[in-house]
């Protein structure tokens, strides 16, 4: 589904992917692990478009297309979703009003008809019962007020009205307690789908206890410098990210 291939991207002249090489099949769970600095925002946001970054090299494709001369709104109408680390605050604008935008958006991108209001209410409404969002929340501004936990909740609500095909988690546990880690995770789990792939990028093990990748890749210096099953999590957890730091310096 996603294979990315020799990535070379620069910010302000400054190298930060490194010839990156990674593929993810429909229906997988892929982590990406890495110290601090290695590009695993970057990565990220490079894939969602996001304008600053420079792409040098290399390309992104998703189903065979590549989506490097694509805009952030075409991606994401072809089901690429970025859940952030830090979530944008929209005073003035209603969750609901927010999500209701978002799910027309990708409609119109992929030419189908508008969603009536009840049949927006409904898919809402069981979408955040499930994640256990308080209807409450919805009515206040986008993300205004709301915990870490909220936050991220409120993230996996979205994932789950859009149906993306190719989820990206960047950090999405960083923040939070093990109760809103453990919603968190379920949700993700709920989305698990042989035809949707997700990446979840991590610099710790314990999100992984509970959303169980089947691949583990090892980033650091901008590239992937190993790769695994889902026990090279627990050796990373043990041994640290210093070696490959090294190796990749
Ligand atoms: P990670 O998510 O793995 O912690 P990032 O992708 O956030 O890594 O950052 C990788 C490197 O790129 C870091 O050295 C960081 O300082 C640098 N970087 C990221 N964004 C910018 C930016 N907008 N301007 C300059 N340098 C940046
Ligand atoms: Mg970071
Ligand atoms: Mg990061």
């Amino acid at each position: 589904m996603l294979q990315i291939n020799n990535l070379v991207v620069e910010i302000e002249g400054k190298r930060i992917l490194n010839g990156l090489d990674l593929s993810v099949k429909a229906g997988e769970v892929a982590a990406i692990m890495g110290p601090n600095g290695s590009g695993k925002s970057t990565l990220s946001y490079v894939i969602a478009g996001k304008e600053e970054y420079e792409v040098l090299d290399g390309e992104i494709l998703v189903d065979g297309e590549n989506i490097l001369e694509l805009e952030p709104n075409e991606r994401a109408a072809r089901g690429v979703f970025l859940a952030f680390q830090y979530p944008l605050e929209i005073p003035g604008v209603s969750t609901m009003t927010f999500l209701k935008a978002i799910m027309n958006a990708q409609r119109k991108a992929r030419e189908e008809a508008e969603l009536t209001t009840p049949e927006f209410m409904k898919r809402v409404k069981a979408a955040a019962q499930e994640l256990h969002i308080d209807q409450e929340m919805l009515r206040r501004g986008l993300n205004v007020g709301f915990s870490g936990g909220e936050k991220k909740r409120m993230e996996i609500l979205q994932m789950a009205l859009l149906e993306p095909r190719f989820c990206i988690l960047d950090e999405t546990d960083s923040g939070l307690d093990i109760d809103a880690l453990k919603i968190v995770a379920e949700g993700v789990n709920t989305l698990r789908d042989p035809a949707r792939a997700f990446l979840v990028i991590t610099h710790y093990q314990r999100l992984l206890n509970h959303i169980v990748p089947d691949t583990v890749h090892v980033m650091a210096n901008g590239r992937i410098v190993r790769s695994g099953g889902k026990e090279l999590a627990l050796e990373l957890e043990a041994s640290g990210y210093a070696d490959y730091r090294e190796q990749a310096a």
